[in-house]
């Protein structure tokens, strides 16, 4: 097999990808995950991760990772830090272009995930992980008799606002509009929750605080009055950005499309599966993350052996 040729190619190495190359490798395999910065994807700056089965007391987003990537690499898989920017479909081959060179291969894992859109306010950046978060699933239980703004109005931050309320004190949820999009089931959960209340027509301005966060600026956009609301948590929902740009048309039609597939994980095309958080209807999680890497590697393993069946 020539040196730019595989069994397998992965996009993203992100938790997806290296479970993926974790089954793939150890079914002798030849994979390459393509990773455009470092290894990790979206967990690598969580200091805790507390919801991943196996760490009772917790794991560092670092931790986890280099876990998974020796994994991958313990079973043969390659990591080669390219960037992605082109997939073509030739017959059975898949031609995959990144910064650095062309590689062939009958069967693509797209797992280059997505990225949470930000509201671009002073003190996101700064506080994220410190109070800041765009996962209520993953830390809303650190925020036990806690103050907590959640950002949106959708069903991301209307469920993920619900789930919040278990733990928190109170879920005051900041929304630019005088209603919500989420569905009408979850509007009428929260509104008959005690520990949700609505800012309506209101944005951020700004998240402050010394080490951790300790409140945020709201203006009403109706009488641009500004008041601050004190608050240990700012949890933001305004959308998620799937990384899908280097498929051009190819499974999208625009830019902004999250990627369907069956129950196997695969696409619209033979041979190319999605998996994780650049999938339609991903939980976003790191634990289903891996599980549908690892179903992707077992479906496209089968796909392969019938490929070669027919050579
Ligand atoms: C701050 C934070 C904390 C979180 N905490 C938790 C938690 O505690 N528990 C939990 O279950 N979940 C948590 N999540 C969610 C979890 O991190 C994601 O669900 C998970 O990382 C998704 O994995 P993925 O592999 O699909 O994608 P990602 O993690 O997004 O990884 C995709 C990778 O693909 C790479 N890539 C993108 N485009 C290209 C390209 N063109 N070429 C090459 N590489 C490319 C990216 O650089 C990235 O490394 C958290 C998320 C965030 C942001």
């Amino acid at each position: 097999m020539s040196n730019n040729v595989y069994d397998i190619v992965i996009i993203g190495g992100g938790p997806a990808a290296l479970s993926a190359a974790v089954y793939t490798g150890r079914a002798e395999l030849k994979t390459v995950i393509f990773e455009k910065k470092v290894t990790g994807g979206q967990i690598l700056t969580s200091t805790l991760v507390d919801n991943y089965p196996g760490f009772p007391d917790g794991i560092s987003g670092a931790e986890l990772t280099e876990l998974m990537e020796k994994h991958a690499k313990k079973f043969g898989a390659e990591i080669k830090y390219e960037e992605v920017l082109g997939l073509k479909v030739e017959g059975d081959t898949k031609i995959v272009t990144t910064d650095s060179g062309m590689y062939n291969s009958p069967i693509i894992i797209l797992a280059s995930g997505a990225d949470p859109r930000k509201l671009g306010v002073p003190g996101e950046d700064e506080f994220v992980g410190r109070g800041v978060s765009y996962c209520g699933t993953c830390d809303g239980p650190f925020y036990k008799d806690k103050d907590v703004v959640v950002v949106g109005g959708g069903d991301s931050a209307i469920t993920e606002g619900l789930f919040i309320t278990k733990f928190a004190k109170a879920v005051h949820i900041v929304h630019r509009r005088a209603e919500l999009t989420a569905a009408k089931i979850f509007q009428d959960e929260a509104r008959s929750n005690p520990r949700v209340r609505f800012v309506w027509n209101s944005v951020i301005e700004e998240i402050s605080g010394r080490d951790m966060v300790e409140g945020v600026t709201i203006k009403n956009l109706l009488n641009n009055e500004r008041k601050d609301l004190p608050c240990q948590g700012v949890f933001i929902f305004v959308g998620n950005i799937p990384n899908t740009g280097f498929l051009g048309n190819l499974l999208c039609v625009d830019q902004g499309c999250h990627i369907e597939t069956d129950e196997n994980m695969e696409t619209a095309i033979k041979g190319i599966y999605a998996v994780g958080d650049i999938r339609k209807n991903s939980y976003r999680q790191l634990v289903t993350a891996a599980g549908e890497g690892a179903i992707a590697a077992m479906a496209a393993e089968r796909e392969l052996t019938k490929l070669h069946a027919q050579k």
